[in-house]
């Protein structure tokens, strides 16, 4: 295995983007375009400037007032607590509907706790007949020969960001209508996206595929021209596989198959390595916790942040770049490039403090170093309880009035 070394994140914007360019030759896709920037003076940004009125409005629609600051939050520049006190303070009750969003967020990550690697694998059995095909070539080239689907394809691969719902209707028309497994296609898109976070993306197919509620999720062709206001539909020369009520949609994809059991899927995770032995601590800064602010930045002591293969090694160029841009906003964090272990034992490092984190990868990967795991911020306080995490009404029943107070009891 080549040996670990030391970047230097260039300031300068452009040479910083060229600079990952180079030293990851083989990561794939597009730079990263113009509209986003890690970190988090551009999270604030976002969030100041995100309108709860027209979000209520509007979301479900594929051009609605949505904030994009899902990057943001998976990777650590803006806590949901932030996100939600600071929309609460500036719209009141209007809030509502966007704290019930940063809410789902935090029950998969809930989930993501609880369950560990259980979230690779069926949470229950299938309500309907799911297939198990390979993801088809002409997904991954973004060439179904559906503009709309083509569109949301173009959107992960180029932007590496996609709204919603077409994240909803992509996932149904993958796993339902072409039967692929929906574990690979949940990978694939995860490695494809700015925000990819485990456990909101394999929850999300999980619930699309009926895997984790009660019934699957599809669409016919009247619901997605509605909220796309027609962008794929008005020049389509297709015959619209869409194109029937929900109770011919239903017949056709799922009468008269029988579903199987819940299914194991596997996860790779790092070999196992001896306790270290070495005197240093240091503070490990993940990739969840990038961010200026963050408490464990503030310690007199080095701070340390990999590019590891095993954890990196498949994100696409343009979030790489995202991540180089979080990283040099942050004061005094040696970045380094290689696998973890070596890189800390070469540091003489004996204990690690670190924010703690549901991943069991880089649990696994910080095992031999004594981890001191600090809390995360948290949402809400109240304790959910195993039963709450059946479904997000249960949980969302419990920690609405936390978040939302008078207002929740009056809308239950
Ligand atoms: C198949 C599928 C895969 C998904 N994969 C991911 C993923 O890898 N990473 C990820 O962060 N989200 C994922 N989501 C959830 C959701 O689509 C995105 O969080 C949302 O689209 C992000 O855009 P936004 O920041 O503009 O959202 P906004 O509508 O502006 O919402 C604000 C915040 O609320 C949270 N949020 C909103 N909707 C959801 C939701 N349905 N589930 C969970 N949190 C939500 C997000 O943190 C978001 O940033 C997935 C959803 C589906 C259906």
């Amino acid at each position: 295995m080549a040996q670990p070394y030391k970047l230097t994140i260039p300031h300068d914007r452009a040479e910083r983007l060229q600079y990952i360019r180079r030293i990851f030759p083989q990561a794939l896709g597009s730079f990263l375009s113009d509209e986003w920037r890690g970190g988090r003076h551009e999270a604030l940004k976002r969030l100041n400037s995100m309108d709860a009125v027209a979000y209520n409005r509007n979301r479900d629609f594929i051009n609605g007032a949505v904030t994009k600051l899902s990057p943001f939050f998976r990777h650590g520049c803006l806590t949901l607590k932030e996100a939600s006190d600071s929309a609460k303070s500036r719209f009141g009750d209007q809030a509502e509907k966007f704290i019930a969003e940063l809410a789902r967020r935090d029950y998969w990550r809930h989930v993501w706790y609880d369950k560990g690697n259980g979230i690779f694998s069926d949470i229950e059995d299938p309500k309907v007949a799911l297939g198990d095909k390979l993801m088809p070539d002409f997904i991954r080239q973004g060439i179904t020969g559906l503009p709309c689907m083509d569109g949301f394809i173009r959107d992960l691969t180029h932007d590496g960001y996609v709204h919603n719902h077409a994240r909803m209707w992509f996932a149904a028309y993958v796993v339902h209508w072409l039967k692929v497994d929906w574990r690979e296609a949940a990978d694939w898109f995860e490695n494809n996206l700015l925000d990819g976070d485990k456990a909101s993306n394999h929850l999300s197919w999980q619930w699309v595929a009926s895997l984790f509620s009660s019934k699957p999720y599809f669409f016919n062709k009247e619901n997605l021209a509605r909220y796309t206001g027609e962008k794929y539909c008005a020049n389509c020369k297709i015959t619209c596989p869409f194109d029937h009520s929900y109770e011919a949609l239903n017949d056709q994809l799922f009468a008269n198959q029988t579903p199987r059991p819940a299914k194991k899927h596997k996860i790779s995770m790092p070999l196992k390595e001896p306790i270290s032995t070495h005197q240093a601590i240091a503070i490990f800064v993940h990739d969840e916790m990038l961010s200026a602010a963050h408490p464990l930045l503030r310690k007199p002591m080095p701070k340390i942040f990999v590019y590891d293969e095993f954890l990196h090694g498949r994100w696409p160029l343009k979030r790489l770049q995202f991540l180089a841009d979080c990283l040099n906003e942050l004061q005094d964090v040696e970045v380094w490039m290689g696998d973890t272990q070596t890189v800390l034992k070469n540091r003489g490092v004996g204990q690690v403090i670190t924010q703690q984190t549901p991943n069991r990868q880089v649990k696994a990967l910080l095992d031999p170093f004594n981890p001191i795991w600090e809390p995360e911020v948290k949402l809400v306080q109240a304790s959910i309880s195993e039963a709450r995490l059946k479904r997000f009404s249960r949980y969302w029943e419990k920690v609405g009035p936390e978040l939302l107070g008078d207002r929740f009891n009056q809308q239950s």
